[in-house]
């Protein structure tokens, strides 16, 4: 158990949390939840008694209480990116996530030498071990040159198993999703491998055709990696991987809903083609995250943010996003159609199941107290970490 996590000085809380509209991975409950030791403990409706006595009761007045949000696509924010691989600019980034919903953020790696990436992963690692991050995701290096969005194209290769299994090393059991491009050679080869070491493999910056996709799917790929970006178009007669992946039930479906990098009428058409239970939300979120308009770096490419849109310096290609994960729950609901209580999984249920982390993303006792409390409108008014107060109700 972690004492040292981001942003954490505070006690582990032993809480009653009354009167609340309560969202699990199946249903809504109206009544309370207990936390204790950094632990879910119990829940139960209004007419029932908890079965031991709380340190502290807390009337939430009605409000969603969800699990914490689950970041599994996030490459930075605050003027910092995980790249960096500086603990300190590692939880620099995590703060404006943390401070709008999101208890658990997979650090996204964009493509970089061997070298490079093996000194990022090192360090998250580190970052993961002490709590911080929930694990890394490696967003590259294996993708395709015609599809590679803000990846410094000269970094891209042919899937290396001698060189994912010194990164696997060096992530030491925290490597929990892969994207790659699967029409690269050696691609099947490494989805195996990689899902048979308990790595989620991810299609996205990707060229593939539609059989291409289904190969990789067999193979045991279990994500789309913020779909619609970074592949080629639905078309009626060459489906590609948007038809592949949407078109697949065992597959999770990333989406940025910013607005920016989706229209919404295709985001509802894409919802709709799956149903809400395949739909991760997730930021893609670059440094810019928190601070606003400004120039910065992504991987050595310059990026230029103007209006919270994030593009290349060079070529004008969207490099990654500006939202936090609560603003892409709000948008969900108001520009997808999803009930909160759906929009809510979405960004907590769904993405946490997809990279295995089993111990959270639900609130069930047993798992982590991982806690956001939203007020109607889906702002946020309270969030635990661990049980711990990271944003106090009130
Ligand atoms: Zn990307």
């Amino acid at each position: 158990m972690s004492t040292t996590a981001t942003g954490f000085g505070a006690e582990q809380v032993d809480v009653l949390l009354t009167n609340a509209r309560i969202v699990t991975a199946a249903t809504v409950h109206h009544g309370w939840l207990r936390l204790r030791q950094g632990r879910v403990a119990e829940l139960g409706s209004a007419a029932q008694q908890p079965a031991h006595p709380a340190a502290a009761t807390v009337d939430v007045a009605g409000r969603w209480v969800a699990p914490g949000l689950v970041d599994i696509h996030c490459h930075g924010g605050a003027g910092h990116d995980f790249g960096e691989a500086r603990t300190q600019a590692t939880t620099a980034a995590l703060a404006p996530h943390l401070g709008s919903g999101t208890t658990s953020t997979l650090a996204s790696l964009v493509t970089a030498s061997a070298e490079d990436l093996l000194h990022q992963v090192r360090s998250l690692a580190a970052d993961a071990t002490a709590g911080h991050v929930a694990g890394i995701h490696l967003e590259g290096p294996y993708l395709a040159e015609a599809r590679c969005g803000a990846h410094d194209p000269t970094q891209l290769r042919d899937p290396d198993p001698a060189e994912f299994e010194r990164l696997r090393a060096a992530a030491d059991g925290h490597l929990r999703m892969i994207t790659l491009a699967p029409e690269r050679p050696g691609a099947l080869e490494l989805v195996r491998r990689a899902v048979d070491a308990g790595v989620t493999v991810a299609v996205g910056h990707t060229e593939a055709t539609y059989a291409q996709t289904q190969a990789a799917l067999d193979a045991g790929a279990r994500v789309a990696t913020h779909l619609f970006n970074a592949m080629p178009a639905l078309h009626h007669r060459t489906p590609g991987p948007i038809g592949a992946l949407l078109g697949d039930d065992r597959v999770t479906v990333e989406l940025i809903n910013d607005q920016v990098h989706v229209h919404p009428a295709s985001g509802r058409i894409a919802t709709a083609a799956m149903g809400p239970e395949r739909l991760a939300l997730v930021t893609d979120a670059m440094a810019a995250a928190g601070v606003g308009d400004g120039d910065y770096e992504l991987g050595g490419l310059r990026v230029e943010v103007r209006e919270g849109t994030a593009r290349l310096a060079d070529g004008g290609a969207v490099a990654g996003s500006t939202i936090v994960l609560g603003e892409a729950v709000r948008q969900a609901v108001q520009h997808l159609g999803l009930d909160p209580a759906a929009a809510l999984r979405a960004a907590s249920t769904i993405p946490a199941r997809a990279v295995g982390l089993t111990d959270r993303g639900d609130l069930a006792p047993g798992l982590r107290a991982d806690v956001v409390i939203l007020n109607e409108d889906l702002t946020v008014a309270g969030q635990l970490r661990e049980g711990r107060w990271t944003r106090h109700l009130g």
